[in-house]
């Protein structure tokens, strides 16, 4: 039994908004969402963040990223979105199951 809460949602113990899953990943609406769209992309295998990342991940990690732009197009995201990932305390990552954050929706600001 985890204590994952990304975990739970992957296997239908948490509830959530789901937008897209395959054998590999999971993606879902934040339940806090900071954008009017706001997606979470998680790999189903149990990752603690990009600092725990080992080299026979590389392949999943290159399917994730290009999974992104194919769920942002089914969210609406036509013209453009931003990916954030968070990683470790100083990161700001709170939930500690790798996660990209995909955002959108409207003009984000810039980060200046
Ligand atoms: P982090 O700060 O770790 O990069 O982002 C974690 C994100 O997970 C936050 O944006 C938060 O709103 C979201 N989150 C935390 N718990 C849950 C949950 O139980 N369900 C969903 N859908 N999102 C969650
Ligand atoms: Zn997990």
């Amino acid at each position: 039994m985890t204590d994952c809460i990304f975990c739970k949602i992957i296997a239908g113990d948490i509830p959530s908004s789901k937008v897209y899953e395959d054998d590999k990943i999971f993606a879902f609406k934040d339940i806090n969402p900071k954008a009017s769209v706001h997606v979470l992309v998680i790999p189903k295998t149990h990752i603690d963040s990009l600092d725990h990342l080992d080299h026979g991940q590389q392949d999943l990690m290159g399917y994730m990223t290009l999974k992104l732009p194919e769920i942002a197009r089914s969210q609406g995201l036509n013209n453009g979105f931003r990916t954030i990932i968070n990683t470790g305390p100083d990161g700001g990552q709170e939930v500690g199951h790798l996660h990209f954050h995909i955002l959108g929706g409207s003009k984000i600001p810039g980060f200046n």
